[in-house]
């Protein structure tokens, strides 16, 4: 399984994931790759983002950072998680019995192992570094101010 050593790109992530799902209703990314200087994730999508598109995703993730959300863990029995949350990419047999499903207040939850900062306002400004789209894929990769 992936290994994550970033709380804060990879929290942000979470938080990517939610505001796509949120404003083009669509779902988390399928793949991404989480480094400190710049990340990327990819989307199954038809298009590349509009620059009016870009800014709204920007200041969707920088609204949720600034609202100071929690970021807690829950352990959740798999079948209740199964109801509430899309878990279509978790790993055939991850997890057991219980899920470890990480709540970013109310506005994101995900079932999830990576390490997560306490709270969004330790993520500081999200930046859209630039998207681009082929086959079927919409690729954004994004960084965070130090
Ligand atoms: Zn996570």
């Amino acid at each position: 399984m992936k290994e994550y050593t970033e709380p804060r790109m990879h929290t942000a992530e979470h938080l990517l994931n939610q505001a796509m799902v949120r404003l083009f209703g669509r779902g988390r990314a399928f793949s991404s790759h989480i480094e400190r200087k710049k990340s990327k994730c990819d989307y199954r999508f038809s298009r590349d983002l509009t620059p009016e598109e870009r800014a709204a995703l920007e200041a969707a993730v920088n609204a949720a950072v600034r609202a100071a959300l929690p970021v807690r863990e829950d352990l959740m029995p798999r079948e209740l998680a199964e109801k509430e949350l899309d878990l279509g990419r978790l790993p055939e047999g991850a997890g057991g019995e219980k899920l470890r499903v990480i709540r970013i207040g109310d506005y994101d939850a995900c079932p999830c192992i990576g390490p997560h900062v306490a709270s969004t306002s330790e993520i500081g400004a999200f930046r859209i570094i630039s998207t681009g789209y082929a086959d079927g894929v919409l690729r954004i990769r994004f960084k965070l101010d130090d």
